[in-house]
Formats: C-alpha cells, sequence, structure tokens
C-alpha cells in the first residue's frame, strides 16, 4: 500500500472512531469487492505495481483503475472492437470538424426543485441561540405544532441539549451556509462580522462559548462560526466567462471510457488563472469534454473563495486508447482532479484527507453537477462523509444531497447505481469526473 494510501484509511478510521463506517472502508480492500457472495464472478482489480515511478508529483498516487468490475465485460460484443474503433475512427476523420460550440449560459441560479407536494418530515439543525419561532417562520409552521413535534412545552425555550428539530412542512427554507473563522491575535468580533457580512450580536449569539476577549492561547486553535443565509441572487459576470470559453471543433469520443478511442483529441487550453496541468501529453479530450472541464471550473473559480491550485492530474492520450495505469480514460471523456488542499498543505508530498479543503472540493465538484453533463464522479466512500458534510454546510438540502451522494447508505459492496457521486477503490486523493457523451458524438457509448 502506498503511503497515501495507508494515511487515507488511517484517517477513516481514526475519525468514524470504530463505527461501522471504519471497518467498511477497510473492508473493501479486502474482502468485499475481491469476493463477491453471488455466483457472478467479478474480475479482480488491475493493479499497475509498475505505475508511474516516474512522474515527479506523487499526490496522484491513488491507484486509478477506475474498477468496476462490470466496466470490463466485454464478452456481449461480437467482432473485433479494436479494427471497428479504428473503422469509426478512420469515418469521422474523413469528415469536417463542423462549428465551434458555444456555451448558452442563462444568468441567475438554477431553478429550485419543484416544492414536493406532500409534507415531508424533516431534521433542522439547531445553531446556537436559535429560537423556536424562528425556526417555525423558517418552516412556515405553528410554533405550537413545532413544540409538539419535538415534546417542548409551549412557552418554553428549546432545551439546550437539542442539537435538532423534527419539522413536518412542505415548504423549503433557503439554505443557508456556514462560514468559519480561526481567531488569531488581535480579532474583534467586529472584525469577524464584517468579514461575514453578519451583525455582531447575531454573531455572538452563535458562539456562545466564546467571551468579550478573543484571545486564544498558545497553540489553542479557537473557532468562530457563523451560520448565513446564502445570497442566491444571480451570479453576475457568470455568463460572460462561460461565453468566453473556445474551444476546438471535432474532437470526439468513440467506444467507452474503458475501450474506446479519440478523434481530433482537443488539449486542454493552458488556463493557469483556471487549473494546472500535471501530465500534458495525457490532457486530451473531445470537444465537449474540454468545454465542459472548462466550464466547470470557470464557475468554480467564479463562485468560490479558493485560491489555491486546481490540478488537473490526467484526462486522455491524443488519440485515446489505454494508456497505465488506468482502465478508462481512453475516450477522452475521463478527467482526474487532485482534491483541493489547505493552503497550509500546498506543495506537500503526500496528501492526507486532512490536508484537503472539504468546502472547495464540494464547491469544485457541484461546479461540475451544475454542468449537467456529469456522468459521474468517483471517490471512496470513506471521504464521502467529508463531502456530505460540506454540502449541508454550504446549504445543500438533505434530499437533494441524497440525490447525488452515496453517504451513508452503502449497497455492500457495490457502488450505488442511482447517484453521480460514488465510490471506486483508488479515489482518495483525486477525484474522477466522467463526462457525458457530447450531442456530436454519434459513437460515444457510455459503460452499459
Ligand atoms: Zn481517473
Amino acid at each position: 500500500m502506498s503511503e497515501a494510501a495507508a494515511a487515507g484509511s488511517k484517517k477513516g478510521a481514526s475519525s468514524s472512531k470504530g463505527k461501522k463506517s471504519s471497518s467498511s472502508s477497510k473492508g473493501k480492500k479486502g474482502k468485499t469487492s475481491k469476493k463477491p457472495a453471488a455466483a457472478r464472478p467479478v474480475r479482480p482489480l488491475r493493479r499497475d505495481v509498475d505505475g508511474p515511478q516516474s512522474v515527479p508529483d506523487d499526490s496522484f498516487e491513488d491507484t486509478d483503475t477506475d474498477g468496476e468490475g462490470d466496466l470490463e465485460d466485454e464478452s456481449g460484443e461480437n467482432g473485433d472492437p479494436e479494427s471497428e474503433l479504428e473503422a469509426i475512427e478512420r469515418e469521422l476523420l474523413s469528415q469536417p470538424a463542423g462549428p465551434e460550440p458555444e456555451i448558452v449560459y442563462a444568468e441567475g441560479p438554477p431553478p429550485p426543485p419543484p416544492p414536493p407536494v406532500k409534507a415531508r418530515s424533516l431534521k433542522h439543525l439547531l445553531i446556537p441561540g436559535e429560537t423556536l419561532d424562528e425556526v417555525a417562520k423558517l418552516y412556515q409552521v405553528e410554533v405550537g405544532d413545532l413544540a409538539k413535534w419535538n415534546a417542548i412545552r409551549a412557552g418554553e425555550p428549546i432545551p439546550k441539549k437539542k442539537k435538532d428539530l423534527r419539522v413536518i412542512t412542505t415548504h423549503t427554507p433557503p439554505p443557508r451556509e456556514k462560514l468559519e473563522h480561526e481567531i488569531k491575535r488581535g480579532d474583534t468580533w467586529e472584525a469577524i462580522a464584517a468579514e461575514f457580512g453578519v451583525e455582531v450580536a447575531r454573531l455572538r449569539q452563535q458562539n456562545p462559548r466564546l467571551g468579550d476577549k478573543l484571545a486564544p492561547k498558545p497553540k489553542q486553535k479557537l473557532k468562530v462560526v457563523a451560520w448565513k443565509d446564502l445570497d442566491l441572487t444571480p451570479s453576475a459576470g457568470l455568463g460572460t466567462k462561460l461565453g468566453q470559453i473556445r474551444v476546438r471543433a471535432g474532437g470526439l469520443s468513440i467506444g467507452k471510457p474503458n475501450r474506446g478511442k479519440l478523434v481530433r483529441g482537443v488539449e486542454l487550453p493552458d488556463r493557469p488563472d483556471l487549473y494546472v496541468k500535471r501530465k500534458p501529453d495525457e490532457s486530451f479530450a473531445s470537444t465537449h469534454t474540454v468545454m465542459q472541464t472548462m466550464a466547470a471550473i470557470t464557475r468554480f473559480r467564479h463562485d468560490s473563495n479558493f485560491k489555491g491550485q486546481v490540478v488537473i492530474g490526467g484526462m486522455s492520450r491524443a488519440r485515446g486508447g489505454r494508456f497505465r495505469p488506468h482502465k478508462s480514460h481512453q475516450s477522452g471523456r475521463d478527467v482526474d482532479i487532485r482534491l483541493p488542499v489547505l493552503r497550509a498543505a500546498e506543495g506537500k508530498r503526500h496528501i492526507t484527507s486532512a490536508d484537503v479543503d472539504w468546502k472547495a472540493t464540494w464547491q469544485l465538484m457541484r461546479a461540475f453537477l451544475d454542468t449537467g453533463e456529469v456522468e459521474y464522479i468517483f471517490l471512496e466512500f470513506a471521504l464521502q462523509k467529508r463531502i456530505y458534510k460540506a454540502a449541508r454546510e454550504s446549504g445543500v438540502s438533505q434530499e437533494q444531497i441524497d440525490a447525488w451522494l452515496e453517504w451513508p447508505k452503502k449497497i455492500k459492496g457495490r457502488s450505488n447505481k442511482r447517484v453521480l457521486i460514488r465510490h471506486v477503490e483508488g479515489h482518495r486523493t483525486h477525484m474522477h469526473v466522467r463526462i457525458r457523451c457530447g450531442p456530436q458524438e454519434k459513437h460515444c457509448y457510455s459503460s452499459r
């Protein structure tokens, strides 16, 4: 096991304090993925032990085999797939590349999901200082009902030990975001409130354990947190930036990600303001994938405060096809991206989950999801908990995150086929994004 892998699983175990998730995250390594109980044989993951040794930065040393056992299964096909792919390649190369695509973007946030017809029961996570009245108003319910659902006597405050409230409602409140500030010497409540854009009194209320003076002892880490209603006003200027993305036409994906080719592969343009490419000769993809990748990272840079690097680990080779250590990445639709790291971890050789900026990681994933063109994002199950938390803290509703993410429900030994963010072993320090086939790509196929 590599050091990064060791660090990754150690982290998972220590953070979950011996609960079920830690044993399941370890279990994957051993029995569960290799010995399914069913009669259906699943081939063992292919692991290239002699992987990319010469690579200077080994923060990517996750074994990216994209190993879903059934991705490999080609038994249903007839003929020689290799010569078939070559015939398609020749045919496409003889045709004109077509016009340059453009991103049409409507200014403003994505439309909210339609309200559910039936009232549903949900958990509201309490913020320190929050009152029954405020929560009732937030969900448009009667305060008396809210008290009753939570066995609180009318007129009494919420008991201090309560962390959440049960609410039955048809109304979806505006999302709110958790902001954090690590206290440094000389910080004042006023300055932090101004930084967050919230009222001082409100901020004090939300941090009841901190006194008047914000004076951490040496080596002590203290945080001020604030919960703020999310600003959903249109994202000014993003449409212009997206409209300026220009990508050469004609880069077409053929076949499947694990058995495919790339025709007129488009090199990911150099855009140091957006990302850095770690392996330029493996940074080719279809026109559609390059377009969507640039659009997602443009959106991420626009919406996020993250100032660090977004490192593109690998896509496909210019003509596609298989290359080590990947099993997929063959048809110009796969993108490996290092998880954004905290400033203190920039330049570190081995990153662990403590080095990852999970808020930025979630924002980056979200930016990809918002393109509407993502087929999957692969990330190990044990790390999805961090994504879940970051997403909830940035105002994503539980229903929405459940529709995107496997965690906390794992279907034993397999990934959940109904969600976009899925467990595939080997994705600990990077995420693997697969973009859908583009509208022009008639010979592009999904894995199944
Ligand atoms: Zn990958």
